[in-house]
């Protein structure tokens, strides 16, 4: 005998009219969502109350559930797929990732092991390999296939945490930090706060950093990097989360490297200038770090969530992150667990295949290029008007903005915000409340960069 919850699921499985239902309101979504405000009206926010109730005691009606997420989720989500979100450093989606994360979301795929899915696996390595060669990192380089930056950060920085104890002949993961011989962490005074909590989270504490200072870009000022040896953990950034700016690799790396420091290069959005022709001087000299951590779900716009580590010494990587148990099945194939924190996992990598497959390096790197040229636009436009300064070098997708003093600034926010044509936030630049935008999204027209640019001008207008 069936139960009665059994029945409907086959019910709804035959049918398919959830899934109609589903994909018929995702296309009408796509049809507004470049066109509509940016961030969710007043009234939207509040028709999220439709959501609190007590949690339901008997199965509802499937179409019901749909239709309802449909009719009050839609349009509370921010549109950040258009042309006009500038707010942090969120990628919008290249229609094949969009498209190939819809179709593996009814294979439902567990990437822990090889004999979970042998697809999975298979994409991993590939797209591991493909990777290597974009971002020109040597041969010996493996990849984690994670949920963002913030976890490659931290698995990076677990195997230089395995890799420097093995130095000193220090097991850390069976002895631990009690009685453990000194590690040195140095970074520079902007490193992201991802970082931070990395460190943190691996038990260096934070308190213990020795933070370099920084440049009026947000670069590390390289002659002020100290003695560094085999003991040190030295973090570098490809692309600052407020100024986009780059530190100077290639005078760094030379140096750390002849020291026998562990580098790390957090590159989320940044890392992917590289893979842009014309901007891949920015890049230049990261080959010689031991491990980097970049972003699908950025620059590279694939769907959320998306990240990847990459580590030239496997050996670290998977020690640092290995786990067993009597159940699990080690294949000669690759087995993705031993690349991340989690077990069990979405295969994220089959988005990240189709985009990379889709675009080939020369739509990445135009769609790359692109970007860069619409930020500059964005400059242009806006320094053509009294009351507003770029404050950065526009070197790659983001650029900070300030008006006469800090209240203005967080007035014209605010109006911007508001207005909902495009969607900016603020940020604190060296003291001063700035505008931060980064243009990030595959689908930013000239004319939404105008559009933007005037919603900015009567913003300021509405403050005088
Ligand atoms: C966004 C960002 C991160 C964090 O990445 P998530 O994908 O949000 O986890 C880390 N470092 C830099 C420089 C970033 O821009």
């Amino acid at each position: 005998m069936m139960s009665t919850i059994q029945q409907k699921m086959f019910e709804e499985l035959r049918e398919k009219k959830i899934f109609d239902k589903a994909i018929d309101y995702g296309y009408a979504y796509l049809d507004h969502a470049l066109k509509r405000n940016v961030f969710p009206t007043d009234e939207a926010i509040s028709n999220l109350k439709n959501f609190e109730e007590e949690m339901p005691l008997r199965s509802s009606n499937a179409s019901d559930v749909i239709d309802f997420l449909n009719q009050f989720g839609a349009p509370a989500t921010v549109s950040q797929i258009g042309g006009r979100y500038f707010g942090f450093v969120n990628g919008s989606v290249v229609p094949t990732g969009m498209a190939a994360k819809s179709l593996a979301t009814f294979w439902d795929q567990n990437t822990a092991m090889y004999v979970l899915s042998p697809l999975a696996s298979k994409l991993e390595s590939i797209v591991e390999g493909w990777l290597r060669s974009v971002f020109n990192l040597p041969r010996e380089t493996v990849a984690g296939f994670v949920s963002g930056t913030s976890s490659a950060n931290f698995c990076a920085l677990a195997a230089a945490r395995y890799r420097l104890f093995k130095n000193q002949n220090w097991d850390i993961n069976k002895k631990g930090f009690v009685n453990a011989p000194p590690i040195r962490v140095v970074t520079g005074k902007e490193a992201h706060s991802t970082v931070i909590k990395a460190i943190t989270l691996l038990g260096f504490g934070h308190g213990n950093i020795e933070f370099i200072e920084t440049d009026e870009q947000g670069r590390i000022c390289p002659e002020l990097i100290p003695e560094l040896d085999n003991k040190t953990l030295l973090i570098l950034q490809a692309g600052n989360v407020n100024t986009g700016s780059f530190d100077a690799f290639s005078k760094i790396c030379d140096k750390a490297k002849k020291a026998g420091a562990w580098m790390h290069i957090d590159g989320a959005f940044g890392l992917w200038a590289g893979a842009c022709e014309k901007l891949s001087h920015l890049t230049n000299g990261i080959e010689q770090a031991n491990s980097w951590a970049v972003d699908g779900h950025k620059t590279l716009n694939t769907p959320y969530d998306c990240g990847i580590v990459m580590c030239s010494d496997k050996e670290a990587l998977t020690g640092a992150l290995h786990m067993s148990g009597g159940y699990i099945v080690v294949s000669e194939f690759r087995d993705g667990m031993y690349y991340t924190p989690e077990m069990s996992r979405r295969a994220r990598v089959i988005e990240l295949w189709a985009t990379l497959k889709y675009l080939g390096r020369e739509g990445i790197d135009q769609m790359i290029f692109e970007m860069h040229e619409r930020a500059k636009q964005f400059a242009n436009e806006i320094s053509a008007t009294d009351g507003f300064t770029v404050l950065n070098d526009v070197v790659f997708n983001q650029l900070l903005v300030r008006c006469a003093t800090d209240e203005i600034t967080n007035k014209v926010i605010e109006h911007v915000q508001n207005e909902r044509v495009c969607w900016v936030g603020g940020s604190t630049w060296q003291g001063k409340r700035v505008i931060r935008i980064s243009v990030c999204s595959w689908a930013t027209t000239a004319d939404d960069i105008s559009k933007s640019a005037q919603s900015f001008k009567s913003a300021l207008a509405k403050t005088k």
